[in-house]
């Protein structure tokens, strides 16, 4: 049994944090393979180590000296080590960076990932385990994608059999040698990497939630965790607003259909969130809602035109004239002899005029209404398919509360039910359907 863990930023902030982690490693002794952030926020007002790289190397562009963001950054590092009693030089690393830093002879993307760098040669010694650099096994194609199959074999031939390995996430090595990052909260994908390269049982993802809640908890108070999700129901609560996971992360894994746990180091008791790409049993049959999801500010474009359900190619041409703005359209829900196309506010408002323009133009539609302000809210959930009443159950509890539907849209494969309603009704329509659907 093998399982790679990840530990996100705030799990890696400070000594007390390093010791939940080995408390965690030490109570399952499958847990051989440790891929670590960058130190996060110890609390509100603190900053991410990643974030102080950054505006290190900005500094240094701009010709403006870097050494007190530097110190903050080294501070953080050595002040854990000093609490716990590591014994390891990163005096002569730190030095030597600078050094050429101010030399201008470090890239922004190699500056970056010292934040993973130094996590996981800290972690490694406070484990006594062996430390594996992601530059010497993560390898990225000119395109920016990885080259599973030798980053795979590059990291097998690299752990040591019997004993724990720490590596650091969120970066690899280019073709020509330079290091490159993945995009922020890439740590998550050198976790799915490693486990998909060591065919572990599980990966599990640790972080500061207990698994992924049912609702934003900004929104619901205290909202459930999801005991058990699947991939396609991870995608449409993601797509449609929840931020989980990095999206890069969940390939790796579920190609190889190893399980996906999300667990929390502050609370290391509790099961999480399990991701597969499906289940056998039902742990609660009766729970058809898997998770309630949304975002604000979509437009609304609705074109009629009498006769439109006979006429061929009108839609064709509506979407050719998104297609030139390169907009992608979220939903197109229709009627008889009208049609919709539902987008995000803030890339159709730069060019709408035109767009109005052009769809006048192109689909002669007999008249064309803007509506904005429109929130989108979906509700997931796999148990929904092929369950009558469920809708029904959600529309009457909405119209209940006087929130005003203004679009539906559901895909055959009943995985979700997505509907518009203004923004203002955004946050209650979510508190509605989370209370009508956990009691
Ligand atoms: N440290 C990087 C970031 O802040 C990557 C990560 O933590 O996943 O984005």
């Amino acid at each position: 049994m093998l399982k790679v863990v990840k530990f996100g930023g705030s799990s890696m902030a400070d000594a007390g944090q390093y010791q939940k982690i080995r408390d965690i490693l030490s109570s399952d002794p499958s847990r051989r393979v440790v891929v670590v952030s960058a130190a996060g926020k110890r609390h509100s007002k603190d900053h991410k180590i990643t974030d102080l790289l950054y505006l290190c190397h900005a500094h240094t562009q701009y010709g403006v000296d870097c050494t007190g963001v530097f110190d903050m950054i080294t501070s953080r590092y050595l002040e854990i080590r000093d609490q716990l009693n590591i014994k390891l030089d990163l005096e002569t690393e730190f030095a030597d960076l600078k050094r050429r830093l101010d030399a201008k002879a470090v890239t922004q993307d190699e500056l970056a990932s010292r934040g993973e760098y130094f996590s996981a040669k800290l972690m490694a010694a406070y484990l006594d385990f062996q430390f594996i650099d992601s530059a010497n096994w993560v390898k990225f194609n000119f395109d920016g994608t990885v080259d599973q199959d030798a980053s795979y074999e590059a990291l097998r031939s690299q752990v040591v059999m019997g004993k724990g390995a720490v590596i650091p996430g969120f970066y690899g090595l280019m073709p020509d040698g330079h290091i490159r990052t993945f995009s922020r909260g890439g740590s998550d994908i050198t976790g799915s990497l490693a486990a998909a390269a060591l065919n572990a049982d599980v990966y599990e993802n640790w972080t500061d939630v207990s698994g992924i809640l049912m609702a934003d908890p900004r929104i619901v108070d205290d909202p459930e965790a999801i005991p058990e999700v699947t991939y396609d129901e991870l995608r449409e609560l993601s797509y449609s607003g929840a931020q989980v996971l990095h999206e890069g992360s969940i390939f790796p894994v579920r190609e190889k259909n190893i399980p996906l746990n999300i667990r929390n180091t502050n609370a290391p008791e509790d099961a999480g969130t399990l991701i597969k790409e499906s289940f056998d049993a039902d742990t609660d049959p009766n729970r058809f809602i898997t998770g309630i999801t949304g975002k604000k500010d979509f437009t609304i474009i609705s074109m009629s035109k009498r006769g439109m359900s006979n006429q061929v190619g009108v839609l064709r041409k509506a979407l050719t004239v998104l297609e030139r703005h390169n907009l992608s359209v979220d939903y197109v829900p229709n009627g008889i002899d009208t049609v919709s196309l539902v987008l995000p506010t803030e890339n159709v408002a730069p060019h709408l005029y035109t767009i109005l323009g052009e769809l006048q133009q192109d689909a002669e539609p007999d008249s064309i209404d803007v509506h904005d302000q429109i929130a989108v809210v979906a509700a997931v959930g796999r148990k929904m398919a092929f369950r009558p009443g469920i809708s029904g159950k959600i529309f009457a509890a909405l119209g209940e509360a006087d929130i005003n539907i203004r679009m539906i849209n559901q895909g055959p494969d009943e995985l979700n039910i997505i509907f518009g309603v203004d923004n203002k009704d955004f946050a209650r329509a979510i508190r509605v359907l989370y209370h009508s659907f956990t009691k």
